[in-house]
């Protein structure tokens, strides 16, 4: 690492890329006396994805929902180096990364590449949009911070639009008309967070036209959330019906126009249907820099879904030195936040305990070295002697209860809000799984949210924001 970076020759580098889930939890539990580490995003921030629909319709700021990584890293027990900037390459042989400043100030160095001893890889996915024509000129995704901003500007566009005078009824049919794609948990829990910002505030602000707001729910599979059972995939299928929501499944979206979906329907007919806009929630795909660093592998990283990891999340074929994280890699679990968040928090433990394993196998080499002089010293007394043979053989204990235990996950339960103050909830239970959805889901919802926000400070935004919207509703302005 450079001059400016707290830097120890005596200890390994770790870089860590990335800093959502995976990272931010492993930034969290690591050890920092054990290692120098840098971290690479850039993004200088962690975002609370599960609450990203909430600022798309104006519920909470989106402000709340974020924490700088340097408030994270700056409790550590040695310095963390921050560094905002996008990794473009990773060597595997030399294990360098390059990386990159590609925010719109530069300085003289916008570009340079250190070394790792570990890397921690964690830079998650990106949206697919599957070349679907159309996708990337004209949808809005829901992925990152800056796309809820976007929805709520766009959105509010549409209405205001159709407010302007003379618009024609066919016209005002078509702003007013918001299709979401994809009814995987982001699609469905932005349709409930539309429909809530339709009702308590729109209705009131914009009489004339609440009324001819629809929503519809375009899903490709033959229901919607199908990674939950099927009473709570019926509840929320019945719960969007009184909604006025419209759910399409086996319906697929083969393009996206300017001002139109074009939809391929269950009989395989073929239709344009006009709309506002289109908010794009069909799922992720890996990164190019993923893709390159697979290629780089390629008789062990073949997986099309993501990164190849043993039990113990190193990536096959990087020689243990690379480890990787959340939604880049292809495993047996989804790709959620909880998965992510359990692997940084085991990557950190393992490479507290890797550095303890360092440390005993240095100390053991050492004081091997010292038994092995004294055996050749004529002056050194069998006390001496026998007293270094102790020091061995415990340090060689301790080094022998150092055990490398793979990857466990631990499932909580699959939690998603469907609007009108109703959530559901797969939970485990007893070996089996307890369903609930309903009102005190949603309770259950928010107080599980609010829990596992990463700071008080973030807690205390988002209770503020609740309460602020109770008191005032959403604002209706547009930035
Ligand atoms: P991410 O959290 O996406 O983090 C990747 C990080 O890498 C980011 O900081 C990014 O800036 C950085 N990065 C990107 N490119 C580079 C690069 N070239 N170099 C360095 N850094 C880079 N999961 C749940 O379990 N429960 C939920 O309720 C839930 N709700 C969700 C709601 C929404 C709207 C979305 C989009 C996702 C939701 N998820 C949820 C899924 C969850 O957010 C992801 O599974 C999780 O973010 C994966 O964590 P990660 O660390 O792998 O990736
Ligand atoms: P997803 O991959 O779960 O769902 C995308 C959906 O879009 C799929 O059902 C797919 O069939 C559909 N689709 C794809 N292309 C289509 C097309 N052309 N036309 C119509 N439909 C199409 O994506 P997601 O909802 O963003 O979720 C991503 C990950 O994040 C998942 O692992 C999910 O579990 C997790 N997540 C969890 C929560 C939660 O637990 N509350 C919330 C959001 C996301």
């Amino acid at each position: 690492p450079g001059a400016q970076m707290p830097f120890d020759p005596e200890k390994k580098t770790i870089v860590v890329l990335g800093s959502g889930w995976g990272a931010t939890s492993l930034l969290s539990t690591l050890d920092t006396a054990d290692y120098n580490v840098v971290v690479i995003s850039p993004k200088n921030f962690f975002l609370f994805t599960p609450l990203l629909p909430s600022v798309a319709v104006g519920t909470l700021n989106p402000r709340s929902i974020i924490q700088p990584t340097r408030y994270i890293t700056r409790h550590k027990a040695r310095q963390v180096s921050v560094i905002e900037a996008e990794a473009t390459d990773v060597d595997p042989v030399n294990k360098t990364v390059t990386f990159i400043d590609n925010s719109d100030i530069k300085g003289a160095v916008s570009s340079t590449t250190i070394s790792y001893d570990y890397l921690v890889y964690g830079v998650g996915a990106e949206v697919q949009t599957f070349n679907i024509p159309g996708v990337k000129e004209h949808a809005c995704f829901m992925k990152e911070l800056a796309d809820a901003e976007r929805m709520q500007r766009e959105f509010m566009d549409c209405v205001e639009t159709a407010a302007f005078p003379g618009q024609e009824a066919k016209e005002i049919d078509r702003l007013l008309h918001m299709v979401v794609v994809g009814g995987g948990p982001t699609g469905v829990e932005l349709s409930g967070e539309l429909h809530d910002f339709l009702e308590d505030d729109l209705k009131m602000w914009y009489p004339e036209l609440a009324g001819k707001i629809r929503i519809t729910l375009v899903e490709a599979l033959p229901s919607v959330l199908p990674m939950f059972s099927t009473q709570l995939i019926k509840y929320t299928e019945s719960t969007f019906k009184e909604s006025k929501i419209d759910i399409l499944t086996k319906t697929m979206v083969k393009a996206v126009k300017e001002k139109a979906v074009v939809l391929q329907m269950p009989d395989k007919s073929v239709v344009e249907v006009p709309c506002g806009m289109v908010i794009w929630a069909a799922g992720n795909k890996g990164r190019k820099i993923t893709q390159d660093l697979m290629a780089k592998m390629p008789t062990v990283q073949t997986n099309r879904r993501g990164i190849e990891v043993d039990d113990f999340m190193c990536m096959k074929g990087a020689g243990g030195s690379i480890f990787a994280i959340g939604d880049c890699t292809a495993t047996s679990y989804a790709p959620t936040a909880q998965v992510a968040s359990q692997q940084g928090a085991y990557i950190a433990r393992m490479l507290h305990q890797m550095a303890k394993r360092d440390a005993l196998v240095e100390k053991v080499g050492k004081l091997e070295r010292i038994g092995a002089a004294l055996g050749t010293t004529a002056e050194a007394t069998a006390e001496e002697k026998a007293r270094i043979n102790e020091e061995t053989e415990e340090a060689r204990r301790q080094l022998a209860k150092i055990k490398l235990r793979p990857f466990h996950y631990s499932h909580q339960g699959s939690l998603a809000y469907i609007g009108s103050d109703k959530a559901i909830a797969d939970l485990p239970f007893m070996n089996g799984n307890f369903a609930s959805g309903g009102v005190a889901t949603y309770l259950f919802w928010r107080s599980a949210y609010l829990s596992t926000l990463f700071s008080l400070r973030n807690r205390t935004l988002v209770a503020t924001d609740w309460v602020k919207v109770k008191l005032f509703g959403r604002d209706v302005s547009r930035e």
